[in-house]
């Protein structure tokens, strides 16, 4: 696991110039400093000095964080915030009740007694993909009734809760049997429900991969930060069905 305290120099390094907070969107959006980067750290400092909890409320300022990177290009310091952002949220997922939760639910006994393959009919596809969303029931029926071959039909995940639970050599493992999955079933695009970019900086960044592959995002969200909670979240499904149809086509 990413540790929080592995980036203490690097968090006392922070001179609060307040570049930073002209470069943040999310700070032009809501004015709130706490959003910023500076503003992350100053709080961070104090979780490392053990004088400050990390609470539900601080993650929610962590979670706030696009992982754009706009802050890091101006940082005179050159603090590597969007890492110790997600250092700072590992550690909170990993304390968390949801963090426990997943470490079981994702244990290989677990996985090998739940995860069962299942049958797929071939030939009546028009096209082929693989769909690394996760276990939306009713994504799985667009994507056959939209006559696409799914080339995963155990539903392999992206690897969320690996990455979320902090779990990162797991979560480069899983990459890697992802990118094996691409390289062997050689499918005509993938799909995920987190949007594109964001996928593919997180590919990048843990795994090195760039495939050269169409990748399409399933849900109609420009940005993610909030797709942990839509995703348990009947309504995102509703949306999904809606924007399906047309983001396959495009
Ligand atoms: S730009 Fe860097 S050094 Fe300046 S306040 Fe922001 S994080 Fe701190
Ligand atoms: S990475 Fe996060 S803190 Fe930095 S500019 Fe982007 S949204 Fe703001």
């Amino acid at each position: 696991m990413i540790k929080l305290k592995q980036y203490k120099e690097s968090i006392h390094k922070c001179s609060k110039c307040g570049l930073c907070q002209e470069s943040c969107p999310i700070y032009a959006e809501s004015g709130n400093e706490c959003d910023t980067a500076r503003g992350i750290l100053i709080f961070l400092k104090g979780v490392i000095n053990s004088e400050i909890s990390l609470t539900r409320k601080a993650d929610k300022y962590l979670n706030k964080c696009l992982r754009c990177g706009k802050c890091f290009d101006v940082c005179p310091s050159e603090i590597p915030i969007e890492d110790i952002i997600f250092a700072a949220k590992c550690k909170y997922l990993y304390r968390s009740f949801s963090g426990l939760k997943t470490r079981i639910s994702q244990s290989k006994l677990i996985r090998n007694m739940f995860c069962k393959p299942q049958k797929v009919n071939s030939q009546k596809f028009e096209t082929k993909a693989l769909y690394f969303g996760g276990n939306f029931k009713d994504a799985l029926k667009l994507i056959n009734n939209n006559s696409i071959e799914l080339l995963n039909p155990t539903e392999t995940d992206w690897g969320k809760d690996f990455l979320l639970s902090g779990n990162i050599i797991r979560f480069r493992n899983h990459l890697n049997e992802i990118m094996r999955l691409i390289e062997n079933t050689n499918p005509k695009f993938i799909i995920v429900d987190i949007p594109t970019d964001k996928f593919k900086h997180i590919i990048k960044t843990y795994g090195g991969y760039s495939p050269n592959i169409e990748i399409k995002y399933l849900g109609s969200y420009p940005d993610s930060s909030h797709i942990v909670s839509r995703y348990f979240n009947p309504y995102y499904a509703e949306e999904l069905i809606k924007n399906f149809k047309e983001k396959v086509r495009q």
